[in-house]
């Protein structure tokens, strides 16, 4: 069979491996000028290595998805560690036993911040939305001082007006594991996602990738058996039932000499590096960027020069880069119009994030691109 692959990320990246390596012969497009979509990571001029599209910490409970990766890459394990910034200082983020203590202003136990989420959590059995999920846990001060104003800015819709996974999705612990994620396994690429990618692409014989290139344009040009689509679920349908509605950003780079970091240790705590952790969030309303990202931290790279990314979270047009779809009943609805119509569409599977309008992380999208390429295996043998 011929198939055409609409999109190198992760999950056009893995359906051709799976596809090619079962005999058939695969043609991947993407319209960027590189590979890997928003996994996407590469030198900027400074030298560091970079995330171009916001920060993608790798993480997984599934063994399955580990071991299908790591036959492409090593992993650099880190403990993904961030702090929040608000009124005026830095806080512990996740909450934890440690944030408690800065909310105190003095030493606590596990046993005293239990106490204060007893007293303070509202009793809300089977929370709705994203404002409920968090009150139910931890009370009003928390909530706000933390989550509202940051969701305002990220999704410009109040928390309860989304569904409950995407707030949900933050631990909130009372011990002192101030790790970001819960997940099992959370590490790096060692040499970066794009790596990892190229790595897998190397592997999936009678593969072509063709970069710079649009899906309208392949379509026609490409003979093709069966079409596997990674992009956007409305615009594959032209937009018929009008657009979905997504989440956009725009990324400001800023990146720093050793020279120019000279002093900065004071806040960052250590020489080369310009904040003190690898993402700093900014709930308060006053600042119009949601997170300054330092992947520096992450990656463990050693170079003198580092590189901060402001994320600004802006509204969709057709212009950019659709970076989130909304996780929140309205926009599910719309989408399962265009997901009726894909149901029926012939010799097409449609797979990954934006193809599926779900809030999917990396290790999700690998899966789903996993069984649907077997699937269709089976289909076509
Ligand atoms: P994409 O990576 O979006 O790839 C789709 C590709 O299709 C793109 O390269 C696009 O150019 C191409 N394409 C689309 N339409 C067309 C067309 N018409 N013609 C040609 N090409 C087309 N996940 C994690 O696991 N951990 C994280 O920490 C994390 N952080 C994230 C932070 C941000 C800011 C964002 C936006 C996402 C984050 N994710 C994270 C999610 C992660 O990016 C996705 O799960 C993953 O990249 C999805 O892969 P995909 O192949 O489905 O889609
Ligand atoms: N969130 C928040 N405050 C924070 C961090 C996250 O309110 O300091 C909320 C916000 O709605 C965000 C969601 O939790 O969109 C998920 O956060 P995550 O960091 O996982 O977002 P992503 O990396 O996917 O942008």
């Amino acid at each position: 069979m011929n198939i055409l692959v609409i999109g190198s990320g992760f999950s056009g990246i893995v359906a051709a491996h799976q596809l090619s390596n079962a005999g058939h012969s695969c043609t991947i497009v993407d319209r960027r000028p590189h590979l890997a979509g928003n996994a996407h990571d590469s030198y900027d001029k400074a030298g560091v290595l970079i995330h171009n599209y916001g920060p993608h910490y790798f993480r997984t409970n599934s063994q399955r998805i580990l071991d299908y990766l790591s036959k492409f890459t090593a992993w650099n394990p880190v403990d993904y560690t961030i702090k929040s910034f608000t009124e005026g200082k830095f806080w512990p983020f996740p909450i934890n036993l440690n944030t408690f203590e800065v909310l105190i202003g003095k030493p606590a136990t596990t046993g005293d911040f239990e106490q204060y989420l007893a007293a303070n959590r509202l009793d809300i059995p089977n929370p709705k939305n994203s404002e409920e999920v968090i009150l139910s846990q931890v009370g009003s001060r928390l909530y706000e001082l933390f989550f509202e104003g940051y969701t305002l800015k990220q999704w410009k819709r109040h928390p309860r007006d989304l569904d409950p996974s995407v707030c949900g999705r933050i631990p909130i612990r009372t011990n002192r594991d101030d790790r970001y994620l819960s997940e099992t396994f959370q590490a790096l690429p060692k040499e970066g996602y794009t790596r990892l990618l190229e790595n897998i692409l190397a592997d999936s014989p009678n593969t072509t990738l063709r970069l710079n290139t649009d899906f309208t344009e392949a379509r026609a040009r490409v003979p093709h058996d069966h079409l596997v689509y990674t992009g956007a679920i409305d615009e594959y349908f032209g937009r018929c039932f009008g657009p979905l509605p997504y989440r956009s950003l725009r990324f400001e780079h800023e990146s720093f000499s050793r020279e120019q970091l000279v002093g900065r240790e004071t806040i960052s705590g250590k020489p080369g590096f310009w904040q003190p952790a690898m993402q700093v969030n900014y709930p308060s309303a006053d600042t119009p960027y949601t997170r300054i990202v330092e992947i520096k931290h992450a990656t463990g790279q050693k170079i003198d020069a580092t590189t901060i990314v402001r994320e600004y979270p802006s509204d969709w047009t057709s212009s950019e880069e659709p970076y989130y779809p909304v996780p929140a009943a309205d926009a599910t609805a719309a989408y399962q119009k265009y997901a009726a119509l894909a149901a029926g569409e012939k010799n097409t599977t449609f797979i990954g994030r934006l193809a599926t309008y779900r809030y999917y992380n990396m290790d999700q999208v690998t899966g789903m691109a996993l069984a649907a390429s077997q699937k269709l295996i089976r289909i076509f043998s």
